[in-house]
């Protein structure tokens, strides 16, 4: 059959587009989902089975749905758990909300658009008639949609370049994917461990590390050494910006935000209160200015708006403070074997002085890749075809202000939206439940309306 829309990805972007697609199209109509990962809607963020792996939203901001901003709580309720706007509760409980939320929809079939979900990965598309993409599988099959939705995440980071001469035998004890767990198991109660990277997924690893019953000592090093801050118990109250009106200078920006604390604005409701703005900001700032926000206050940025739930910013101070997690901020230089163990060069920041350290196992947390399409055949094989462009700021692929993607010709795609992460180089704040659950919302509407507005085409699709 030829399917109206096929989604492509298995995280929380890919479930909520089809949420969204089932509630606003109708009966006769039909979604694929195609996702490599067979916990569709949990992606690699709400997987983890770990307690102490908490959301780092308040539990009231990550409701599914934009226009039923409770809808989470209630889930909680109807599980018979008190939970409080407030809190910040387990990811996994977070997946399971997905899920039976996904379920009940898929239950309504007599009211509901026909959905399949097609556990495979996508390898490539090629328009093959004014509204109609085929989807190559990686099984082999083929697909047919009139309208393709992309929400295929960021991949990790890849190694930093001094790891990757590393020996093939030191490779074993080099994780370059912190979120495949498995590795966890595999480290020694009293092995030295060094995490690349001091971020949120560095917390994430430690954690899971000391719940795993790791005592030893752990090293983290990032080229600021700066830790990510927490939240407050107390929910704080978002203050409006005082912005310039027109003056559109990351320095100008940053010191309007900085003189607004000074006043008296806690800083946490000032970052807060420009989440609202930010896509907006983004869009207005130059070129120029964004480069500059890229290459001088992302870090900064993001241990301030990317904060740690209390009690997981607790249980880090924990670890801290008896002494066995080092924080070190300078540059990797060098990576040897050193039996035992794998001996690490860097130059402290701020000065030249090479310093070393060593462990048996070296953990990459570098964060979510920010290159663009290299992770992904199926984004390289559509900038082979000319169907997308990459973001010139290395932020993802280039869209335009509805989330349809542009082509190498410059032209957006009609029939083909993209949701989550690999816009972030037209929006800036995209990567989050709060922002995504809007786009996708939008994106089904936009495809509803052309769905609802233009015939079905009588191509028959092979599906192999
Ligand atoms: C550890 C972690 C914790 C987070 N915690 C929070 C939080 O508490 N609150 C919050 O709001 N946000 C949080 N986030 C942000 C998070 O990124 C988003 O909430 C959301 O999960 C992103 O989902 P996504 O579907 O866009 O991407 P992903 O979750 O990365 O999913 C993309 C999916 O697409 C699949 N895929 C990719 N290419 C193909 C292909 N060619 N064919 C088929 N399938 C493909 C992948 O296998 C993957 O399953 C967290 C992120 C991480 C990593």
């Amino acid at each position: 059959m030829k399917y109206d829309v096929a989604v492509v990805g298995a995280g929380f972007s890919a479930i909520a587009v089809t949420l969204q697609l089932l509630r606003k199209l109708s009966p006769h109509q039909s979604v694929a989902v195609i996702g490599d990962d067979p916990g569709f809607g949990r992606g690699t963020a709400y997987r983890s089975e770990f307690h102490i792996h908490r959301l780092n939203v308040a539990a009231a901001r990550m409701s599914i749905f934009p226009d039923r901003p409770d809808d989470f709580l209630n889930w909680q309720m109807e599980k018979g758990r008190s939970v409080k706007a407030g809190d910040y509760v387990p990811r996994s409980d977070f997946g399971l909300y997905l899920r039976d939320r996904l379920a009940e929809l898929l239950r309504q079939r007599q009211t509901c658009a026909r959905v399949d979900f097609i556990k495979a990965k996508a390898l490539g598309c090629l328009d093959i008639g004014a509204d109609t993409t085929m989807i190559r599988l990686a099984h082999g099959g083929e697909l047919v949609a009139r309208n393709l939705v992309l929400c295929l995440g960021v991949g990790s980071a890849s190694i930093p370049a001094p790891l990757r001469d590393l020996p093939e035998t030191a490779k074993s004890h080099l994780v370059e994917n912190p979120w495949r767990l498995g590795w966890l198991s595999k480290v020694g109660a009293n092995e030295r461990v060094c995490i690349l990277g001091s971020g949120l997924t560095m917390v994430d690893q430690v954690l899971a590390l000391r719940a795993s019953g790791h005592q030893g000592m752990i090293h983290v090093l990032s080229r600021r050494g700066l830790l990510p801050h927490r939240h407050d118990r107390q929910p704080v109250s978002p203050v409006p910006p005082e912005l310039p009106e027109t003056d559109r200078r990351m320095s100008k920006l940053l010191a309007a935000l900085r003189k607004q604390v000074r006043r008296g604005a806690p800083w946490r409701s000032v970052i807060d209160g420009l989440r609202p703005h930010t896509q907006t900001l983004w869009q207005e700032l130059p070129d120029a200015e964004k480069k500059r926000f890229l290459r001088h206050a992302v870090p900064w940025w993001t241990v301030h708006r990317h904060r740690l739930a209390p009690d997981v910013a607790d249980d880090l101070d924990r670890v801290l403070n008896d002494g066995r997690l080092t924080v070190h901020a300078g540059y990797l230089q060098q990576a040897e074997l050193s039996r035992p163990g794998i001996s690490l060069s860097y130059r402290a920041r701020g000065s030249r002085e090479i310093r070393r350290l060593t462990a048996d196992w070296i953990v990459n947390c570098t964060g979510m890749e920010r290159a663009g399409i290299d992770h992904s055949p199926f984004l390289q094989c559509m900038e082979d075809r000319g169907q997308l462009q990459p973001d010139p700021l290395g932020l993802g692929i280039m869209v335009d202000e509805t989330s349809r993607l542009i082509g190498r010709d410059g032209q957006p795609q009609h029939n083909i939206h993209v949701v989550g992460a690999l816009t972030a180089g037209r929006f800036w704040e995209i990567t989050a439940v709060p922002d995504i659950r809007v786009q996708a919302n939008a994106v089904a509407a936009q495809i509803a309306a052309e769905l609802a507005s233009s015939p079905a085409s009588d191509v028959r699709a092979a599906t192999s």
